[in-house]
């Protein structure tokens, strides 16, 4: 059998392919040369698999796509204090390019806008780090999500900088609040090259896919960023990747995204997928006119809204019953499923309401075929606590999905690979 992802993707591309509405990123020259027409879309699955339609493997700038990443090598490299108390978090419902800062504190609002943005490229590696170590440090990163070398476009980074007079107004007004502290000429252009890096729709997706593994890049394996930069950037994409579209967005497509002047867009959809798409021409925001079509028909065909309420999760407790009789009496409790907060609450409540007049009772995680840390704990808490209870606990567990059971204070647990083993213990 044939998959059927690309032909969706390709057909997908074919319903959006007549609208030429909008226009290229006048701004910079370079852009404004660029081929309007191409297009292309890729998903980048999180174990790695990759599908693709139309130009997926056409080089463009990055643009304002870096700004995420970068802002995830600043928190990495400096933690969250020292980040957080120069660029905050609160989407401006401004153009990308707006001078504006927060009139208190003189911080950009959110790293997304590019007044925030320049200062997180100055946050990217060691404070004393010269201006061309920091593009690299930026380069190297930006490739490591990707999962290979990318290269840089000199000439659209020329081409920007000869016309950066809003961004050298926004840094040098940075620098006048103490938000940057280095030379404000020397971080627009290290900020500019790192708008000029090439990547490929299939590179976007990877890297947004690599957000969407928790920070390990799904195909080098490499751990690029830890889990709360992962959280704290993803968030930040949700309520002002889209600038002064993020409400639009959220509510239309509700995908984490960010997009870019030469026309990608990516969307990181959490434990699923990383998506982009690529096609230059612009809306009024500065986002891909087909790039928006095509994230508002992937969300809506394939129900990918992060809102998207889950169905009610099958019965996490498969089965409550009683093995044996007189002493040797078992109570078993057959747990299944993926196993978060919400299911161990019925587990709980399961335990508690059946409270077990047999001595001997056996958690069955033979089924269960993923547990969140939450989970693990709760568990571990009702196996403390039923032998608070007085009695004898297994955890029938041939898979270690809980691996060195430790239940704490006072508590006692047998693990068993099959629950005859318990029967019989
Ligand atoms: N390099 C561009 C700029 O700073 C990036 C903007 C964007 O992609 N929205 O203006």
């Amino acid at each position: 059998m044939r998959s059927m992802i690309p032909d969706y993707l390709t057909e997908a591309l074919g319903d959006v392919e007549p609208d030429t509405s909008g226009e290229q990123a006048a701004y910079i020259p370079e852009l404004a040369a660029a081929d309007p027409d191409r297009l292309g879309a890729v998903f980048a699955t999180v174990d790695g698999k990759v599908y693709g339609a139309g130009d997926t493997d056409t080089e463009f700038t990055i643009q304002s796509i870096s700004k995420p990443f970068t802002y995830a090598l600043a928190l990495g490299d400096r933690g969250f204090d020292p980040v957080l108390a120069k660029v905050g978090v609160e989407p401006s419902g401004e153009a990308f390019n707006e001078i504006s800062l927060e009139s208190e504190t003189g911080r950009p609002r959110n790293p997304m806008i590019n007044a925030g943005a320049i200062t997180a490229h100055s946050l990217a590696g060691p404070a004393d780090m010269d201006p061309a170590e920091r593009v690299e440090r930026v380069v190297h990163g930006l490739s490591a999500f990707a999962g290979r070398r990318l290269g840089m476009d000199d000439a659209v980074c020329a081409s920007e900088m000869e016309h950066a007079h809003r961004n050298l107004a926004i840094a040098h007004m940075l620098r006048s609040h103490g938000i940057l502290t280095e030379d404000a000429r020397a971080v627009v252009e290290g900020y500019t090259r790192q708008c000029s890096v090439l990547v490929t729709a299939r590179d976007l997706a990877m890297m947004a896919a690599t957000l969407a593994n928790r920070g390990v890049n799904p195909l080098s394996g490499e751990q690029v960023i830890r889990e709360p930069v992962v959280r704290q950037v993803l968030s930040v994409m949700a309520t002002c990747g889209m600038y002064d579209a993020a409400g639009d967005w959220a509510t239309q497509v509700g995908i984490p995204a960010k997009s870019g002047v030469a026309g990608g867009l990516i969307g990181a959809l959490p434990g699923q997928i990383g998506i982009a798409t690529f096609s230059p021409r612009l809306d009024p925001h500065g986002n891909s006119v087909r790039g928006v079509s095509l994230f508002e028909r992937f969300s809506s065909d394939m129900g990918l809204h992060v809102m998207e309420v889950p169905a009610a999760a099958r019965a996490v407790v498969r089965s409550n019953h009683v093995v044996g009789s007189g002493p040797d009496a078992l109570r078993v409790f057959q747990l299944q499923g993926g196993i978060g907060f919400a299911a161990v609450e019925r587990v709980v409540r399961e335990t508690v309401d059946t409270a077990p007049a047999e001595a001997r009772v056996a958690l069955d995680l033979t089924m269960v075929h993923s547990l969140d840390d939450v989970a693990r704990r709760m568990l571990l808490e009702i196996v403390r606590r039923l032998t608070l209870d007085g009695h004898e606990v297994y955890l029938v567990d041939p898979e270690s999905i809980i691996p060195d059971p430790d239940p704490g204070d006072g508590g006692r647990v047998t693990v068993v690979g099959r629950l005859d083993q318990a029967r019989t213990a």
